[in-house]
């Protein structure tokens, strides 16, 4: 017997729940004449059989189109033998998708009564826990529209957070911490960029390399300090110098500075050195410790039309060999390879 009540409840709330999904108008003719509802998230209790027939079409017409109900959990309660209650907990899915509504567990509480031979809807209580139906709408669109708008903008604003975090974050690591220019990371990766072009291009790339002359003593002298503003005022200078296009400067280690030279042959490069050992003399910065009495670099040049014979490095390699001979030539001077 028991049995027999559980499959009939099952087999009401399955009519009730297919009339519903697939906006079947017969569903109005099974409610009771002593009927009352909830709809949507109203809490407002609608005792007129008459209007809730209205609310029915109304939400019918709004989406004509069938629901797709995803049943989570069912419970059939024999209150006694002419009341049944089934309370369902489902998802609700429009025909067209959005994420809002569909997500929300929706409550449906139904009373069956048995009135002569049928088993009349005495009582509907649908409760979307969203603050939802507004307007008159029984799925509350233009809020879910809304809603869905500001999710979108959340995203896009939080997108280009993001994004502009990580341009920072990238600055950030290509840039010296002292100096402010880019750093020797920087250096390898546009080195290699340049390598590649000039190799497509069979363009030449040169590449100086200096280094401050006697800076160990310029910081035992000054103090690291001092060494350190010493550092920041050539880079900086280093900066305004540059005359060509496509050119960067980066702090390549402790006091040695790199220019590289997309499109330089070894004249150029050269013509470029001396114009950054002038631009750099021309600050003056007092060394006591050397010669001149001001701070000197010594500068290595070399230019070469990258091939696939060599890798970048070969370019660092013969500046640096150049940079050596002027510093073996008595440093303040400027070395090509070669
Ligand atoms: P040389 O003319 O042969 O280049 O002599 P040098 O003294 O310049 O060369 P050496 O390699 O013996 O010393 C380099 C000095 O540069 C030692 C180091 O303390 C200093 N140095 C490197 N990085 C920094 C820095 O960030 N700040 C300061 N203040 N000094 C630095
Ligand atoms: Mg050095
Ligand atoms: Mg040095």
């Amino acid at each position: 017997m028991a049995h027999e009540r559980q499959g009939l409840m099952r087999s009401l709330f399955d009519e009730y729940i297919t009339m519903y999904a697939s906006r079947d108008d017969r569903l109005t003719t099974r409610l009771s004449d002593n009927f009352s509802g909830y709809a949507g998230s109203s809490d407002i209790l609608v005792t007129d059989k008459e209007e809730w027939i209205r609310i029915t079409r109304r939400d019918f017409a709004q989406v004509p189109k069938p629901l797709h109900i995803e049943m989570l959990d069912l419970s059939l309660q024999d209150l006694s033998e002419d009341i049944l209650v089934i309370t369902a907990f489902f998802h609700i899915h429009l025909p067209d998708p959005e994420e809002i509504l569909s997500r929300e567990t929706a409550r449906l509480v139904l009373i069956f009564r048995l009135e002569g031979e049928a088993w009349m809807i005495t009582h509907s209580g649908i409760s979307i826990p969203y603050g939802l139906a507004d307007g008159g709408e029984i799925y509350p669109m233009t809020r879910l529209e809304e809603r869905k708008r500001e999710l979108e903008q959340m995203i896009e604003a939080r997108t280009q957070e993001l994004a502009e975090a990580n341009r920072q974050l990238e600055i950030l690591s290509n840039t010296d911490g002292l100096t402010n220019i880019g750093n020797r990371r920087y250096f390898d990766r546009v080195l290699q960029e340049e390598w590649n072009r000039g190799h497509r291009a069979t363009s030449p790339l040169a590449l100086i390399m200096l280094d401050i002359d006697y800076f160990k003593r310029f910081n035992d002298h000054y103090g690291h300090l001092a060494g350190d503003a010493c550092l920041q005022r050539l880079a900086h200078a280093l900066c305004q110098s540059g005359r060509r296009a496509g050119e960067l400067i980066a702090r390549y280690g402790g006091e040695e500075f790199v220019v590289l030279l997309p499109n330089a042959d070894s004249r150029a490069a050269l013509d470029t050195a001396r114009h950054i050992q002038q631009v750099l003399a021309s600050l003056a910065i007092p060394h006591h410790q050397t010669s001149p009495s001001i701070v000197t670099v010594s500068l290595g040049v070399a230019s070469m039309i990258p091939s696939s014979d060599y890798s970048p490095v070969e370019l660092v390699r013969q500046a640096d060999a150049a940079l050596y001979q002027a510093k073996q030539s008595g440093r303040n001077c400027i070395r090509s390879y070669g």
